[in-house]
């Protein structure tokens, strides 16, 4: 049977996760809240890794285009070696504990770069420092992405995609590991910057490794909120754990895209997350900053 969508008034599509070419998406900051406009969203949430870059602007754009904004932060944390991602929203930007990790992470991230290019090139991987510089601009948090879209300029690959299934993978000779906070550190800084910290796609084993619950455990003790089960990087099992750890820590699960413009498949509003916990992630935060309403 078809059913219309106005025949669910109470659905907002609300996506908690979404980056800019202030880092690895491709459409400028306030490009992204258009495009989510466009899309039909009710609200998006801006969260580059590791900066908060894009915010100015796409608070204009919110403005202008009439969509709901949450100003957040994707943090690159590392827990002995393995990757985990923070999303924190709606902290406050000028908290010197969470902005100085961020500094020294997108610090770290340049060098980083610049050691994984020259393997490559001593290898004889058409690629350069200046020309991965220049394609991710000025004041970019630089990462891997930035390396990929060089090698597309350069022919070695066709898509990012394809550069991250070979070279750039998370086991391949050419990674270098950069500065990343721990987790349960990360967490503590999110909420002394009155902030709300949700883990970005938790259990999504196909990216590489990820950690036990008992870390999400420690997380949760130190302040977590919620657990990002809806994602296109998790499998129906991944999601179900989520879920099922989530509600046995009180934690709350949220939907997401991961939108990075044209450097992935994933499409705004993909995955979304219900308005009680839109609601409940603004009621926790203390910083000030607050949902830019359409
Ligand atoms: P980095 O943080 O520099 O180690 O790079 C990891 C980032 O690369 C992740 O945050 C993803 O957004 C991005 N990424 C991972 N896999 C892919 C892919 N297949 N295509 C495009 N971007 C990817
Ligand atoms: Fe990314
Ligand atoms: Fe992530
Ligand atoms: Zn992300």
């Amino acid at each position: 049977m078809m059913t219309w969508p106005w025949a669910y008034p109470w659905v907002v599509p609300i996506d908690l996760h979404a980056h800019s070419s202030a880092s690895d998406g491709t459409e400028p900051a306030a490009q992204v809240v258009a495009s989510a406009a466009r899309a039909g969203l009710d609200v998006v949430a801006l969260t580059d890794h590791d900066t908060y870059a894009g915010w100015t602007s796409a608070v204009r754009a919110a403005r202008e285009v009439g969509v709901g904004l949450v100003r957040g932060v994707e943090i690159s944390c590392s827990y002995h070696g393995v990757s985990v991602h923070l999303l924190a929203y709606l902290v406050d930007p000028e908290s010197p504990g969470l902005a100085a990790e961020l500094h020294k992470a997108r610090r770290s991230r340049v060098s980083r770069v610049d050691r994984m290019v020259e393997r490559m090139a001593a290898d004889g991987i058409p690629v350069t420092v200046e020309q991965v510089r220049r394609l991710a601009g000025e004041g970019t948090t630089m990462g891997r992405p930035h390396i990929a879209d060089a090698l597309v300029a350069s022919g070695y690959v066709a898509t990012r995609d394809e550069a991250f299934a070979d070279v750039l993978r998370n086991g391949s000779r050419y990674y270098v590991s950069h500065y990343a906070p721990d987790p349960v550190t990360a967490v503590r800084l999110v909420r002394a910057a009155g902030g709300v910290p949700v883990m970005a796609h938790p259990f999504a084993n196909g990216r590489g490794w990820t950690v036990e619950d008992r870390v999400v455990e420690e997380m949760a003790l130190a302040g977590l909120a919620g657990l990002e089960a809806r994602h296109r990087d998790h499998t129906q099992l991944e999601r179900l754990h989520a879920e099922e750890l989530a509600a046995r820590l009180g934690l709350f699960t949220t939907g997401s895209s991961d939108y990075h413009g044209a450097g992935k498949q994933n499409r705004l509003g993909e995955n979304t997350t219900t308005r009680d916990v839109l609601e409940q992630i603004e009621a926790e935060a203390t910083s000030g900053v607050d949902v830019v309403r359409a």
